[in-house]
């Protein structure tokens, strides 16, 4: 059992059934306009942003695709450049080699399968070459689609801390969340751990004290 689980267990708090929905109307009140960082306009624009993000601050990214969304608007303008010169263009969000044949393999695929739209289905985006299931979660939910809840560090933390999960794995405890959180709220809920964990619940040093849910969290040290 992970530490962080034990620490939470000797705490009393009402069974997370029962905290849940306290959890995220708070943080919802918190954090209103809690959203995706990353800009775009339509949906292969997202897709491609998420793509990019991977190892990366969405800062950095935003940087890159002001310009690259310029130059590159249809998925064929991906497959119409030598791959260097994609390479080249997306350079700065790191990772540049895998993922300019990411996305090429994933434009090429889009065209062939999916008629040139960006699929919004999580199985259907998940075949897309270099997309796992966090970003194809990310995408469904901005999609208006969420068929699952994304799991990053932030989330993966928090979920821990308020003893919403026991697991480590981020597909299992994804699991453990979709079990837990109201349907209607699997696109917002990722985007409102991630706020609260870079504002309070950061990964270090807790602000508990300043915390808004901290009466019904386990980890709480006030
Ligand atoms: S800041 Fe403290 S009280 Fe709030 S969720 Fe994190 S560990 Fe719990």
């Amino acid at each position: 059992m992970a530490r962080s689980y034990l620490n939470e267990a000797r705490r009393r708090v009402a069974p997370k059934r029962e905290r849940i929905r306290p959890i995220i109307d708070r943080l919802a009140a918190a954090y209103p306009d809690a959203k995706i960082a990353l800009e775009s306009r339509s949906d292969l624009e997202l897709l491609v942003a998420v793509m990019l993000s991977a190892q990366t601050t969405d800062v950095n990214v935003n940087h890159v695709t002001e310009t690259l969304f310029q130059k590159y608007r249809r998925p064929e303008d991906y497959l119409a450049v030598p791959p260097e010169e994609l390479e080249r263009d997306i350079f700065a969000t790191g990772f540049y080699r895998q993922k300019a044949k990411a996305l090429r393999g994933s434009m090429k695929m889009i065209l062939e399968e999916y008629d040139g739209r960006v699929p919004h289905q999580l199985d259907e985006l998940v075949r897309l070459p270099g997309v796992g299931r966090k970003t194809a979660n990310v995408v469904a939910a901005e999609l208006g689609n969420p068929q699952g809840i994304v799991v990053d560090t932030h989330v993966r933390r928090l979920s821990q801390r308020l003893a919403l999960t026991r697991q480590e794995d981020p597909v299992k405890i994804e699991r453990d969340l979709i079990r837990l959180v109201p349907r209607e709220d699997w696109g917002r809920f990722p985007h409102l751990l991630i706020r609260h964990g870079r504002r309070v619940c950061i990964a270090r040093l807790p602000r508990c004290e300043e915390c808004v849910i901290n009466d019904l969290c386990p980890s709480s040290r006030v």
